[in-house]
């Protein structure tokens, strides 16, 4: 999937891009089925808004992404699916429920917000509330209890104050992110928010800090919880000891295993026995 309609006050993607366009289902199927042939387990659909995928049929009609992914389910030796970058008004009901019932569908899901400020949310045509992306964020954990959330923030956004921050921390310390991306927003030539006066420079890079400082600690509080949890690991590259393997747990965070006695490509069951910020250690369950 290609292209955006969405038209956020700061983005070039539906400019650069232009719109929506997404690729039909069987060259999908075909490529997939062609990369499992050769050994690739999982799979990440791709788009600048890809849950709004509306890809030509087999028989005829669009086919949306959840219908995409109960697709891929179908494809033997993939297993793994995932699926990035998507807009919460895009969240529909089938895809919540994929995430609770499509097995192969990691417990992973990248959904920016941005800011958690109604006011800066119009001001960026955000089209979502704070309200209702939490709304939406309640429905996911009930299909999908476990999954891991991660989201995308842009501080210092024209017109933002310290109270509009605030609301920008109220809405993470909800969510508890196990990851986010935050940056201080920088003009670019062409978008609608590109005529606006800046936030003090000073003031943007405090507020950085501060967001910044708080999903850290969501990010350690999360990893640590891991520790004694059973994971399942896809093995990507070696470590940098004798024997060791790195892969990714269904969760996305990275995990060291000792001894692994395993090849890239292999998926094994792991038990988590220490967590970092970035990365978690495990023990192969024989
Ligand atoms: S930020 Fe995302 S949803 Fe908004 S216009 Fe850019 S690509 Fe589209």
């Amino acid at each position: 999937q290609e292209g955006c309609d969405k038209f956020c006050a700061f983005c070039v993607v539906p400019y650069t891009r232009g719109a929506e366009v997404s690729r039909p289902v069987t060259r999908i199927l075909d490529e997939a089925r062609n990369l499992v042939e050769r050994g690739v387990r999982e799979i990440t659909l791709l788009g600048q808004n890809v849950n709004a995928y509306h890809g030509a049929g087999p028989k005829g009609t669009d086919y949306t992404l959840a219908q995409l992914i109960w697709e891929l389910d179908k494809v033997d030796g993939l297993e793994r699916i995932r699926f990035t970058t998507s807009h919460p008004n895009d969240m529909t009901d089938e895809l919540i429920e994929a995430h609770g019932n499509c097995a192969k569908l990691m417990p992973y899901l990248h959904l920016p917000v941005q800011s958690g400020s109604d006011h800066i949310l119009k001001r960026m045509n955000r089209s979502h509330t704070a309200e209702s992306y939490l709304r939406v964020i309640e429905r996911i954990r009930a299909a999908r209890p476990d999954i891991v959330l991660s989201g995308d923030f842009i501080v210092g956004f024209p017109e933002e104050t310290e109270a509009h921050f605030q609301e920008t921390l109220d809405l993470v310390e909800q969510v508890k992110y196990g990851y986010a991306y935050s940056f201080k927003y920088s003009t670019r030539p062409g978008t609608p928010a590109a005529e606006r006066a800046l936030v003090d420079a000073a003031e943007a890079d405090d507020r950085l800090q501060r967001l910044q400082a708080l999903i850290t600690k969501h990010q350690r509080e999360i990893q640590d919880c891991m520790i004694g949890r059973e994971v399942s690991v896809l093995f990507e590259k070696p470590g940098r000891d004798e024997g060791q393997m790195v892969g990714k747990s269904e969760y996305l965070h990275a995990v060291h295993v000792a001894n692994a006695n395993a090849q890239v490509g292999d998926i094994a069951k792991v038990r988590i026995v220490d967590a970092g910020t970035n990365s978690l250690k495990g023990e192969l369950l024989s």
